[in-house]
């Protein structure tokens, strides 16, 4: 799927010297999308009538002769807690029913300076929880490889859009996994950016400080592309780094120290899933790189210091939904205003939500907050630490980015079970490095990534050694 198909650049290139019409370029992706997402759901919005405007003025200016974004005439989806101005922002959630912000996030706002077009909202995991984008409050995203499975989350509909070409790029959030998870399940890139490299002004938060915008794309070049148009300093959003530089960047194969995590290889991961991934790196070392064992002592700990912190973040975030400010409000026949906020909160969030609320608040309680809270935040430094010293020997990382195939719709039940497989992606979130799902094949028919990570703002390392396997055949 789209190896072959020409990059983003070039249809721009080709836009330009009005070989082909941004028109009837993006009006074949909007009919694709009716067409396919009968079937799979990646959209809860479609902006046809804005996407076709946008198109037919930059066909006007090609053919003035005017220049024309980087991003021209390509079509982008973006998950539905990213706010666009005048479209609906839901975050699969009740409680958001309705709301359309009035404003465009950062990142949006740079991907039409570019004139990239949105093509619409894409269906989540409620408020970004989740690995499956089942609990979405408008039913689930299917997986365009095989509909009975999940396409994994939360930026399951973004992802489930690339891969299934009704867009060719896509932006996901991943504030433990959401863009890297969806995207190894669905056979496409995604890139979850170095904390602080891409502005978060506009996302609808869920634990500011894990997550971070990511691009998806079946191209490494048009991921890249895509990243360097949304990262960059924003004044509006103060955890934005002003000087986004790595310490090394490595771009050549030649002798690139590649680390593997040998911790992620066991118990837990499915046999395929880890045989496919290390295949990978043997490639790696066929194109030049030395590949070495990986260790990180307190890996064990990531999990449970990612959901404390995360739920505890979630719980101050979720504070805001109060039926009043924005989206639906259940105010009828309550007596006072205490009531209307509880039968809000009760009505529209979800179950998994709810539950996230409710621990979190309690981690974060008198008498709990050191046990529970504090602990996290010293595993999460401990961590920090260990990484770098690793990042000492190596200059990439590489894992499973998910441990298993991508489950059945209905499969994953329990929340635990839930939680377990996002046990590679949290540390990335937990100590703010980059990382990078690249698919690396498929077993029983289903699509497998590879997990790259390097040290922080090393975003060019990775597309390097992405961009090197891409072309390996
Ligand atoms: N599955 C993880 C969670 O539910 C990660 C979600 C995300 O990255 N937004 O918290």
């Amino acid at each position: 799927m789209g190896r072959l198909s020409p990059s983003a650049s070039e249809i721009v290139h080709r836009i330009a010297k009005q070989e082909i019409s941004c028109e009837e370029r993006v009006a074949s992706r909007i009919e694709r999308i009716a067409r396919m997402d009968r079937d799979i759901h990646a959209f809860l919005h479609v902006a046809k009538d804005d996407a076709i405007l946008r198109a037919r003025e930059i066909d006007r200016r090609a053919k003035r002769g005017e220049k024309i974004g980087r991003l021209a005439g390509i079509g982008i989806a973006v998950k539905d807690n990213i706010c666009v101005r005048g479209m609906p922002a839901t975050c699969g959630s009740k409680v958001l029913e309705g709301f359309v912000p009035p404003y465009d996030a950062t990142v949006v706002e740079r991907v039409r300076a570019q004139d990239g077009i949105v093509l619409g909202k894409t269906n989540m995991d409620e408020f970004a929880m989740g690995n499956t984008t089942q609990s979405s409050a408008f039913g689930p995203t299917r997986n365009p490889w095989d509909l009975e499975r999940v396409p994994g989350g939360s930026s399951g509909g973004s992802a489930a859009a690339v891969a299934g070409s009704m867009a060719t790029l896509a932006l996901g959030s991943d504030t433990g996994g959401s863009v890297r998870c969806p995207a190894s399940f669905c056979s496409i890139l995604g890139l979850k950016p170095t904390y602080g490299a891409v502005s978060r002004y506009g996302l609808i938060p869920y634990a500011n400080s894990l997550e971070q915008v990511g691009p998806m794309a079946r191209r490494v070049e048009d991921l890249a592309l895509l990243h360097g148009i949304i990262s960059g300093h924003d004044p509006r959003d103060s955890t934005s780094a002003r000087h986004g530089k790595a310490a090394r960047t490595s771009t050549s194969m030649k002798g690139l120290r590649i680390g593997v995590i040998k911790d992620f290889f066991g118990e837990g991961t499915q046999e395929a899933v880890g045989r496919l991934v290390l295949d990978a790196g043997g490639e790696l070392e066929g194109l030049g790189a030395t590949v070495g064992e990986a260790r990180i002592e307190s890996l064990g700990y990531a999990l449970a210091a990612y959901y404390i912190v995360a739920m505890a973040e979630a719980s101050s975030n979720l504070s805001r939904y109060d039926g009043v400010r924005y989206g639906a409000s259940i105010e009828k026949g309550s007596a006072d205003w205490n009531e209307a906020f509880a039968r809000t909160r009760t009505e529209c969030f979800g179950t998994e939500v709810k539950r996230r609320i409710l621990l979190g608040t309690f981690v974060l309680s008198a008498g709990y907050y050191e046990a529970y809270y504090l602990k996290a935040e010293k595993a999460r430094a401990l961590l920090g630490q260990e990484f770098g010293k690793a990042f000492r020997k190596f200059d990439v990382l590489m894992a499973p980015t998910m441990p298993v195939l991508p489950p059945k719709i209905g499969e994953v039940v329990t929340p635990l079970q839930d939680y377990m497989i996002d046990v590679n992606t949290v540390p990335a979130n937990l100590v703010g490095i980059p990382s990078l799902s690249v698919p690396v094949g498929f077993a029983s028919g289903l699509p497998v990534g590879m997990q790259l990570m390097a040290p922080h703002f090393g975003e060019e390392t990775l597309f390097a050694v992405a961009a090197s396997y891409e072309a390996r055949v």
